[in-house]
């Protein structure tokens, strides 16, 4: 197998583009090939360019454009910062205006830092004076900045720099000191980034140049559907779109994961990500099904099965032919057990063999249950409604068990069924009115995957 890194730059797309685009998504070149002997991965990289976006003055905000999003998957943001006094700077923006830029220090205070640009106290009471009211200037911090722009002594402008993306700028007109929250959005390109996988997604993602929170979130995207502790094979791959954020040439961190791909044993699963119009974003498949399940396939974590559902089985205490019905989880006693769904309390205290035990029903067909409990979670009684992921107990070996386990059971309309491979119902799938939307975002998005998996494909060759 040959390996290839390739980089080509496509244009890249604000949301209200997207359908231009899609129409237009072309590889514009291929920069360069270059084999390597260590990446074992095939490695994609193909960097979508936007245009700079220019500063827009709101309040601030950390996140402008995200900001109202409610999302599992928080983009990595990385913060610069510049040690010292710098000598004298020109800002892009006021080329022909010339900032002392001061990096606030541990112990500094604004007369401190007054004092290091050379400015005394009479420059700084009428500022302060006029901005009294408000808490600007109140918080400085290590690692944020003061520029000035001082003009034959006096000061004309002052900008408090409070993040890579917010300021506050004060401005002198008319003898009296004004001051407006500034936010800047970064610039965001997409990058993509395939491999196959030899041992395990984490060193597979790790040698396509993924990070570990970005291997963690494909893992996260896909995991209603994989497991990704059995079902990995060699050969399996994946491909994933994700965003990165720049600022002035910077890269200032990685955002989402907007569209990805898994495909496991044969079988490929694709995600996009679409942000509703209540500003809500989650992953969905290409045809608009919520990538969430109703129910979590397994409801402790870092857990191993000890027994599996077994309708023959011999009974490990009473070596007897008794059908196991269920599945069995191995955890250290106290590990927290999760309601696998949304659901209500049918039961929860002591039952025979099954020992401290919680049973919950979920809509009208689905009841779960859990038992051998250490301890129930207070509060669990009946008639409590629960969500899904919630803990509702912690592992133990109460009632007939040989050491501590969760014993898991799932019943569809009051018959047992193999937790691990009953079908699980999807969460709720987008409704109809978000539909036209939906597909304007995320077509051409898998048309991108489309393109740079075919590309990834025809390389390999
Ligand atoms: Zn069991």
């Amino acid at each position: 197998m040959t390996k290839q890194k390739i980089v080509s730059h496509i244009k890249q797309v604000p949301r209200t583009h997207l359908i231009v685009m899609s129409l237009c998504v072309v590889l514009l070149g291929f920069v360069s090939l270059l084999p390597s002997k260590e990446v074992a991965a095939n490695r994609i990289q193909i960097e979508l360019s936007a245009p700079a976006p220019a500063p827009t003055t709101a309040t601030l905000n950390a996140e402008p454009q995200l900001a109202n999003v409610t999302d599992p998957v928080k983009p990595e943001v990385q913060t610069s910062s510049n040690q010292n006094v710098q000598d004298i700077t020109t800002d892009p923006e006021e080329a022909s205006e010339s900032w002392l830029r001061i990096s606030v220090r541990s112990g500094d205070n604004l007369t401190t830092l007054f004092q290091k640009a050379g400015l005394g106290p009479n420059q700084m009471y009428p500022l302060l004076n006029d901005i009294k009211p408000s808490k600007a200037l109140n918080s400085l911090k290590p690692g944020q900045q003061l520029e000035f722009l001082i003009d034959n002594g006096n000061l004309r402008k002052l900008r408090h720099v409070t993040s890579a993306l917010t300021s506050t700028l004060f401005t002198r007109a008319d003898e009296q000191w004004r001051f407006e929250n500034v936010v800047r959005e970064p610039e965001i390109t997409h990058v993509y980034r395939g491999g196959s996988i030899d041992q395990s997604l984490f060193l597979a993602g790790e040698k396509a140049g993924l990070t570990q929170k970005k291997i963690m979130e494909l893992a996260g995207i896909f995991g209603w559907d994989v497991d990704f502790a059995l079902d990995i094979r060699q050969g399996d791959s994946f491909g994933v779109i994700y965003e990165e954020r720049w600022l002035d040439g910077k890269k200032i961190g990685n955002g989402y994961i907007v569209a990805a791909e898994f495909t496991n044993q044969g079988k490929t699963f694709q995600a996009v990500r679409f942000t509703d119009s209540n500003d809500r974003a989650d992953y969905f498949t290409p045809s608009g099904d919520s990538m969430r399940k109703a129910f979590l396939r397994t409801p402790v974590d870092f857990a191993r099965i000890s027994s599996r559902y077994n309708p023959n089985r011999k009974h490990p205490i009473f070596k007897t032919n008794r059908p196991h019905r269920g599945v069995d989880y191995a955890a250290p006693t106290g590990t927290p057990i999760k309601a696998s769904g949304d659901g209500k309390v049918i039961l929860a205290g002591r039952k025979g063999g099954y020992g401290k035990t919680v049973i919950l029903q979920h809509g009208e067909r689905y009841t779960t249950l859990y038992a051998h409990m250490s301890r129930i979670k207070p509060g669990m009684k009946r008639g409590k409604r629960v969500k899904q992921g919630e803990t509702i107990g912690y592992v133990g070996s109460t009632g007939y068990a040989t050491g501590p386990h969760l014993h898991y059971e799932f019943r569809v309309s009051g018959v047992h069924r193999n937790p691990l491979t009953v079908p699980l119902p999807q969460a709720k799938p987008l409704p109809k009115k978000e539909m036209a939307s939906f597909r304007l975002q995320s077509q051409p998005l898998l048309a991108q995957l489309d393109t740079l998996r075919n590309t990834q494909l025809a390389s390999a060759e």
